[in-house]
């Protein structure tokens, strides 16, 4: 239990959102009245920031490794190109 910043002891609830199934929060009872009453997790935290994240991290994966695999490849043929110029230079000087 811990006392809010109204000084009202609060309660652990457990939340029932989408987002956040099955976690419990600090709830005060008097902000409740007003809002959401939502003062802080009570179980391990993990930031929203992270979360999102990581669902977004999650969801563009597969994305990201065509979008890698892609650069990869233009990477490779502007490498053996820049070769293919060198070579010529050299056989340039060579000749
Ligand atoms: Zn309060």
């Amino acid at each position: 239990m811990a006392i809010c910043s109204c000084g009202f002891q609060t309660v652990i609830r457990t939340s029932y959102t989408n987002a956040n199934p099955g976690r419990q929060f600090h709830y005060c009872p008097r902000r409740g009245t007003r809002g959401s009453g939502f003062i802080d997790w009570a179980d391990s935290p993990v930031c929203p920031m992270c979360s999102e994240l990581l669902v977004e991290l999650e969801r563009t994966t597969s994305m990201n490794e065509d979008v890698g695999r892609k650069w990869l490849a233009k990477k490779k043929e502007t490498e053996s190109s820049t070769f293919h110029k060198l070579d010529d230079v050299s056989h340039i000087h060579n000749d």
